[in-house]
């Protein structure tokens, strides 16, 4: 199992634009590490610098303890599935397979047994005599990912793999991806823009934006505790509730007040005094989830408004509200209670609620 680690990485292109900037972490031996953010954000250029289909500007890249910066692509032993499973259309699904052993001269005995054994793995031992026009999506793209085991090599990297295929199908292949990674114990990155992917797959997630890493760590942990108010924005769907805007003391209580005339409500002394100073300008974070029409703890702010549009989701339902300007929304049971233009009182559960510094967009 391969230690990954990237220090101080930066991509330059000759125009002089900075691509990554700075940027360090490490991929644990076995583990599946998601690179994730918003599309142009920089995640593939990362991958193609680990596979070394593109130079590295700066800092250093590691495999174990060896530089493997100026080593090249075909030396550095790396499966690679992309999102176009460029499979050779006129080799059948075996010789697809076998193509990275037939390339490296491998006795033909052992690239048949081979070839066998990763049908099983992938699930693909009954299309062996197919040619890639004659499968769909998902089996094509068992073939790429079964080419890039064949060698076992010692660092899996994928780039968005699952794009092109429809969605009931891509949570499915979720599934088998780590299952196999898993089982193989190879080292994986992942590069997706699908923070439900990212969520579901990954043993930790490195957030990108602007080619900077944002946050790293477990899904469960970056999705409770974000580090700023991007990260908190991008994982989570719908996305959580921001409230910009500045408390002002009235009598003992301190209120939240929102920009254009938005939401108003107090907050509890127990949150504020954990954060000390509070920034002037501050957001209030919420996910979904976290707000309730229905009593809960004296301590929770509650934050009354109008129903603007429901959204029925079979297993649950999302109501939407505007406030300050911007589109909030909470996630309940399904309910025949609520009607758009109706008047809520919305439960806001303190214990869940993110204070961001407004002009950094940092978590106080
Ligand atoms: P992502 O995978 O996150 O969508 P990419 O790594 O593909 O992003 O691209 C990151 C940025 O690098 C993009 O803004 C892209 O326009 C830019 N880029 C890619 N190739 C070049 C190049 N040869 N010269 C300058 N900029 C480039």
């Amino acid at each position: 199992m391969t230690h990954v680690t990237l220090k101080n990485i930066v991509k330059e292109y000759e125009s002089g634009t900075q691509i990554i900037s700075d940027l360090s972490l490490s991929v644990e031996p076995g583990e599946l590490l998601v690179l994730v953010g918003p599309s142009g954000c920089g995640k593939s250029t990362v991958l193609r610098m680990i596979a070394g289909l593109e130079e590295i500007t700066g800092g250093e890249l590691l495999f174990d303890d060896q530089r493997v910066n100026d080593m090249p692509a075909k030396s550095r032993d790396i499966g690679m599935v992309f999102q176009n499973y460029a499979l050779y259309p006129h080799l059948t699904v075996a010789e697809n397979l076998a193509f990275p052993l037939t390339l490296r001269k491998v006795p033909k005995k052992n690239i048949h047994d081979k070839v066998h054994e990763v049908s099983t793995l992938v699930g693909l031992e009954s299309l062996l005599d197919r040619k890639p026009k004659q499968l769909s999506g998902g089996q094509r793209q068992r073939v790429a990912l079964g080419r890039a085991i064949i060698r076992t090599p010692r660092v899996f990297l994928f780039d968005e793999p699952l794009s092109n295929l429809d969605a009931q199908l891509r949570v499915h292949m979720r599934a088998e991806i780590v299952k196999l990674q898993k089982r193989l114990g190879i080292t994986g990155i992942y590069v997706t823009h699908d923070q439900a992917e990212a969520m579901t797959m990954g043993d930790r997630i490195a957030v990108l934006n602007k080619g900077a890493l944002m946050q790293i760590g477990k899904p469960k942990e970056i999705y409770e505790s974000p580090a700023n108010v991007f990260v908190a924005g991008f994982l989570g769907s719908p996305t959580m509730n921001f409230f910009k805007g500045s408390i002002a003391m009235e009598h003992t209580s301190m209120v939240f007040v929102e920009e254009h005339e938005g939401a108003r409500f107090t907050l509890p002394a127990s949150i504020i005094t954990k954060q000390s100073p509070l920034p002037r300008n501050i957001i209030v974070g919420i996910r979904p989830e976290h707000c309730s029409p229905h009593a809960s703890q004296d301590e929770d702010p509650v934050w009354e408004t109008m129903i603007e549009q429901i959204e029925y989701h079979g297993h649950e339902m999302i109501l939407h509200m505007m406030s300050g300007g911007t589109r909030k929304s909470m996630r309940i049971s399904v309910s025949d209670d609520y009607k758009p233009d109706m008047h809520v009182s919305i439960r806001l559960d303190h214990k869940h609620i993110c204070l961001f510094d407004a002009d950094t967009g940092l978590r106080v």
